[in-house]
């Protein structure tokens, strides 16, 4: 009995952990310190029609794709959830998600509010973690910073901050990202957690 239930524990398919928060906010920075602090964790890399920065790779940042590329895949069902934030497509390849969970592997998921609301819809299991800067001046500073994108759109990123932020409440766990490392302890700590839990449905 206690083999079997170990077992069953053991053998099932990995989580689903979607990461959200506003733009700027460091997800990326979170989600490379997690991924170096934990062998059961990989990023699904998902799709965008955004163009490409100097500093990000294809396939390891995003697959960069055309737009109308993008729609033909809308079409062949090949995303489990795709929106359109700050001006161009974004979507998480299905098969993408499905590979890693079915080798035990924990799927994390970064995308946006709207993404990860229709992520939980369509599997109810999936964890929703929100991170969130300190304070509005600080994600302005980080956006400021970082150097990568046009005054219009930083505006555009600090208006959907505000409203994405309206929308903790249905999200599952927050973090605060006051200071990396600490981040990437609290999101490993719910990794962890998630892992331990039973599921009562399998
Ligand atoms: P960025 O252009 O800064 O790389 O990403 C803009 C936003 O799109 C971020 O909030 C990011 O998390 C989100 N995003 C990235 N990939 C996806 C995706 O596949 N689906 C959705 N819904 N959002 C995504």
């Amino acid at each position: 009995m206690l083999d079997e239930v170990i077992g069953k524990m053991q053998n099932r398919q990995g989580r689903l952990i979607v990461i959200s928060g506003p733009s700027g906010v460091g997800k990326g920075t979170v989600l490379r310190g997690l991924l170096a602090a934990d062998v059961g964790t990989r990023r699904c890399v998902t799709c965008t029609t955004r163009e490409r920065t100097d500093d990000e790779v294809e396939g390891k940042d995003y697959f960069f794709l055309s737009e109308q590329e993008f729609r033909s895949r809308i079409d062949q069902g090949f995303f489990l959830e795709f929106a359109h934030v700050h001006l161009n497509f974004y979507g998480t390849p299905l098969a993408g998600v499905q590979e890693l969970r079915d080798q035990g592997l924990d799927v994390l998921l970064e995308i946006d509010v709207q993404g990860g609301l229709t992520v939980k819809g369509k599997v109810p299991d999936a964890v929703l973690v929100f991170i969130v800067p300190p304070s509005y001046a600080e994600l302005e500073r980080r956006l400021r910073d970082r150097k990568r994108d046009s005054e219009e759109s930083i505006l555009k990123r600090l208006e959907n901050a505000r409203g994405e932020i309206q929308q903790i409440s249905r999200y599952e766990y927050l973090v605060v990202n006051d200071e990396i490392e600490s981040a990437v302890e609290r999101l490993h700590a719910i990794v962890i957690a998630e892992r331990l839990r039973i599921t009562k449905a399998e």
